[in-house]
């Protein structure tokens, strides 16, 4: 895979630069990195670019990074998680010094205005663009607070995704384009000095990662504290880079045949550390591509996380509805609108499968896998999906609910990944199948396509 570039920081003209409002950048105290999405101190196309042009007006770039209780789904989970990113960021921004403001209002009515605050006297706002869940709305209302211009950089994928301007399809149309523009993106990120340093008074209490303790912090936040953290898989960018070096020495390397079993552990497990940014696409695929894996599996690797993932960060960008049934084709909503009222024998209220409490042991303990774990493999989650189009009476119904289980409770929910892995399974960048009941012409998915990968009942066990 040759490289054209030395280096994937921000030129001029840079694709991944988006202008949020018309103000200028303006004679202030500092720049403010707002760390949003992707929440990592190093390897961040968006950090460095605050440096560099914190550099140019010589002020302190600062960043700020903060963990609302009112985003939907607020939980013990994702709470913790974030939480453990912030404390690595803490860490290496103060190695690289670098001031970081870490706020963790209790209440929403305490978060009100304080973004406002920090911005109040920089010279420019920098953020993260991200088409999904609560960033494009964060990204208006901090451009509309900002008294100086506020920009975002898309780190989201390898490849700028301004630079694949249609509403792709399939894998099969976006494949070639992706993995063309790797050529010229994918390279490191090269951090960048900071010439001036300087602390901010943070118009809030920062946390103190050395003297506050995760667990009791987010006790005291106004988040449902039901849905707690999951203890193996801790959050933040030690964790992640720990992962990619553990996988790449094991898994990786059969990870063409292995990924299809839900019995071993034989894919990355990275998909939590992706979708908060404590690690960045293109690190996994630099490291893989240094680890020299048989070409095989590298291929199967790059398959996953270039081509599908970017199919489904495309579908974001380019429907703002991906998160809704709207989004899923129209021939695919027409034929299961046709067979909508088609025998449904296992359905059951939504409520009831939530509690993982269908006729349907192996579907149960996927749902199980999902509450308990905050995951659930991906073929499982084939099978679980497409289950849940028999399961739930209306197809929308359906939808909505697959949609509401993973981001409530998968670590990686909330991304363009869930409404496309989601939506795939109802028909989304997909073809017509032959015609059958329920499912009308959307490809179905049984049993039989698990057991001739592997053993169910090994799993099923697996799961408590
Ligand atoms: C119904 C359903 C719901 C899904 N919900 C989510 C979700 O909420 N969040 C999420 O990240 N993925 C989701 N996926 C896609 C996929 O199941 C997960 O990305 C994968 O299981 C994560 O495990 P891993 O990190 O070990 O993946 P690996 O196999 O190690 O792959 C590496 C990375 O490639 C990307 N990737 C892998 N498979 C897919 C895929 N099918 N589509 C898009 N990207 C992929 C992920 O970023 C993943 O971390 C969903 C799939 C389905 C069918």
């Amino acid at each position: 895979m040759p490289l054209h570039r030395k280096h994937g920081n921000i030129r001029v003209n840079d694709p991944r630069l988006r202008v949020w409002n018309d103000r200028p950048i303006l004679t202030g105290d500092y720049v403010v990195y707002w760390c949003q999405a992707n929440r990592r101190a190093v390897d961040n196309v968006a950090l460095e670019y605050a440096i560099k042009r914190a550099n140019e007006l010589s002020i302190p770039c600062v960043v700020y990074e903060a963990v609302r209780p009112d985003y939907p789904h607020a939980s013990d989970r994702f709470h913790t998680f974030l939480l453990e990113c912030g404390r690595d960021n803490a860490r290496v921004l103060a190695e690289r010094g670098i001031a970081h403001g870490f706020f963790l209002p209790r209440t929403a009515q305490e978060a009100r205005g304080v973004a406002a605050k920090v911005f109040e006297r920089a010279a420019l706002v920098v953020s993260d663009d991200h088409p999904s869940f609560v960033f494009p709305w964060q990204n208006q209302a901090g451009a509309r607070h900002a008294p100086c211009a506020f920009l975002t950089v898309d780190d989201a994928a390898i490849a700028p995704l301004a630079l694949i301007p249609a509403h792709e399809s399939q894998a099969r149309t976006i494949r070639p384009k992706l993995l063309a523009l790797l050529d010229e993106w994918l390279a490191p990120v090269r951090p960048i000095e900071p010439r001036v340093r300087g602390e901010l008074d943070w118009p809030f209490d920062p946390v103190d990662f050395a003297r506050d303790k995760i667990p009791a912090l987010v006790r005291r936040c106004a988040i449902d504290h039901a849905i707690g953290p999951i203890e193996d898989r801790v959050g933040g960018s030690r964790a992640a880079w720990a992962r990619l070096s553990n996988f790449l020495a094991r898994g990786a390397r059969g990870y063409d045949e292995g990924r299809d079993d839900a019995t071993s552990d034989g894919t990355s497990g990275l998909s939590p550390y992706l979708h908060f940014g404590a690690i960045s696409a293109r690190t996994c695929a630099l490291a893989a591509r240094d680890a020299t894996l048989p070409k095989p599996a590298f291929d199967a690797f790059i398959e996953q996380l270039v081509v599908r993932r970017g199919l489904a960060f495309n579908h974001a960008i380019r429907d703002p509805r991906h998160a809704t049934y709207e989004s899923v084709p129209q021939w695919a909503r027409d034929t299961l609108a046709a067979h909508a009222h088609d025998e449904r024998p296992g359905a059951k209220p939504p409520a009831v499968l939530e509690r993982a409490r269908s006729e349907d042991e192996v579907w149960n303990a996927a749902q199980r896998e999902l509450v308990t774990r905050g995951r659930i493999h991906n073929v499982m989650r084939m099978f679980w999906g497409k289950r849940i189009v028999t399961l739930v009476k209306r197809p929308r119904d359906a939808f909505e609910f697959a949609v509401r289980m993973m981001d409530r409770y998968a670590l990686d929910g909330r991304d363009p990944n869930t409404y496309a892995g989601v939506g795939w399974c109802f028909g989304l960048h997909d073809r017509p199948f032959p015609e059958r009941p329920i499912f009308g012409t959307v490809r179905p998915m049984g049993l039989g396509a698990l057991k001739k990968r592997f053993d169910i009942n090994t799993y099923v066990q697996s799961i408590p």
